[in-house]
């Protein structure tokens, strides 16, 4: 039973979710307030400081196990170099996860697919408010659609990056000549956008963006200074 007159429980209560992190030894992304657009640099200080707002409490995991409330579906890379609790500076039970090579979703068919039914379930029976897709630079996934070279052993990650075509067919049309690193960043970019197109048109997404009750959010996270862009979007 919960004893708010333990000390131990007290300090527990009060450590930020920082001193928490650092206890657990994690890094906490220490600016992500500082959001970049296309190259140019801005701040917007609540966007992607905290995604649930407020202060994250500490986990309680007697109540936590009765059920799950997420503020957001958050689509993002396989990549080892990725963690979205820190990225999106979530708790315990705040963010659902999707997670495959290149962020990828497919177009909505009928045939049992796992992001398909993942969204679906985020949407229509967690109700999630947001969903975000979030690319990265330095992706694999990315490079592998500019260059497939080698695929030929891998043909399950050679159909699976076709979904990234359309968007590089875009980046081609619309930068036609940008030089090999500009290419792959672009591709990032692009890539975000066109999986954003195709979640639309899964029914639920469709269908809770049109009333207002679903918010779409285009992100790219960068290695290099584990800064967040939130990009523009069609
Ligand atoms: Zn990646």
């Amino acid at each position: 039973m919960a004893d708010s007159s333990n000390p131990c429980r007290r300090i527990f209560l009060a450590l930020s979710w920082s001193a928490l992190a650092a206890i657990l030894g994690f890094q906490v992304e220490p600016a992500l307030s500082q959001v970049l657009e296309g190259g140019s640099a801005r701040t917007r200080p609540e966007a992607a400081q905290r995604l649930g707002g407020g202060p994250i409490r500490p986990p309680q995991f007697h109540e936590m196990a009765q059920g799950q409330s997420p503020n957001s579906l958050f689509i993002t890379c396989s990549d080892s170099r990725l963690i979205p609790s820190l990225i999106t500076r979530s708790g315990i039970g705040e963010v659902f996860v999707i997670r495959n090579a290149g962020n990828i979703v497919p177009p909505y068919d009928l045939r049992p697919e796992g992001v398909t039914a993942t969204i679906e379930y985020a949407v229509a029976v967690l109700e999630v408010p947001k969903i975000i897709v979030c690319g990265h630079t330095q992706c694999g996934a990315m490079k592998a659609a500019l260059d497939p070279t080698g695929l030929d052993t891998v043909p399950n990650v050679a159909n699976w990056i076709k979904f990234v075509e359309p968007a590089r067919l875009a980046v081609d049309e619309l930068h036609p000549s940008l030089g090999p690193k500009e290419r792959w960043l672009e591709l990032v970019r692009q890539n975000v956008r066109q999986q954003l197109t195709n979640l639309k048109t899964h029914p639920w997404v469709a269908a809770r963006t049109a009333t207002g009750r679903l918010r779409l959010e285009g992100w790219v996270y960068w290695l290099e200074n584990r800064r967040v862009v939130h990009l523009s979007l069609p």
